[in-house]
């Protein structure tokens, strides 16, 4: 079976620093992968190298089966969500819905069904005539993924989505994006540094740890059997 998303020695420097090393990774369709792992080891990097938002050092990126290593973001079949929630202010959150698909050209009743669709699925219908500054936290993030979600793709990027909000509204949410996820069965690749979202979230757990990737397994197996002692400590499993 072809990978959904596959990095192959992929290696990023920052000047003289080795941000990502040789990094090997491969994603099935409909995975919901997590990568995890502290402040610092190179997660959102990953993730950015992944969107094309940073050029790769050396290595190649495939998506689809298509080496995308190369090719602007807006090309590589990928939503992305960041932490912040990266609306357009002056936008009601229709049009934060609608622009991108206008700028590349769709038409105006294929704009409104994928908006009907992505509000109902976030249940942001009541939203849709307000502006960015009169939601909530949770609303705002809720606008965001559907702007993801409004681009009808394959492969969604999450880069530590709900780690602006308050802990009921982050397990609300993460609630959701596991629903919308077992609904879509699209290629998940999801990052945070909280241990208890990677494990209800993934089917598989990357532990990342200064641009290494230490473990990759399903969650059970990351906690039950961890490889070294810094999957273990991280996790705050027994072993
Ligand atoms: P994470 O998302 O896991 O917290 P990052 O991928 O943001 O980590 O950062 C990994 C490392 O790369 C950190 O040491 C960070 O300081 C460094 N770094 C990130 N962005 C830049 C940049 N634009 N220039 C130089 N160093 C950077
Ligand atoms: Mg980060």
């Amino acid at each position: 079976m072809e990978h959904s998303v596959s990095v192959k020695d992929l290696s990023l420097n920052f000047g003289a620093v080795n941000v990502l090393q040789s990094m090997n990774l491969d994603i099935a369709p409909g995975e919901f992968l997590v990568l995890l792992g502290p402040s610092g080891c190179g997660k959102s990097t990953l993730l950015n190298c992944i969107a094309g938002l940073l050029d790769v050092s050396d290595g190649q990126i495939f998506i689809s089966g298509k080496n995308v290593t190369w090719e602007e973001p807006k090309d590589r079949g990928i939503g992305m969500v960041f932490q912040s929630y990266a609306l357009y202010p002056q936008m009601s959150v229709r049009k934060n819905l609608s622009f991108g698909l206008q700028v590349a050209g769709f038409k105006k009743e294929e704009i409104d069904k994928r908006i009907a669709r992505a509000s109902e699925m976030l249940q942001i219908e009541p939203l849709l005539d307000r502006k960015p500054a009169n939601l909530s936290g949770g609303q705002r993030q809720r606008v965001a993924i559907g702007r993801a979600l409004v681009r009808d793709v394959d492969v969604f990027l999450f880069d530590e989505p709900l780690s602006n909000l308050d802990a009921k509204l982050r397990s609300d949410l993460r609630v959701e994006i596991k629903r919308l996820h077992q609904r879509l069965k699209n290629t998940m690749i999801y990052v945070t540094h909280d241990q208890i979202e990677a494990m209800t979230l993934a089917d598989r757990i990357a532990i990342m740890k200064s641009g290494v990737i230490q473990q990759l397994d399903a969650p059970n197996v990351i906690y039950n059997k961890p490889v070294n002692l810094f999957v273990a400590g991280f996790i705050g499993s027994p072993s």
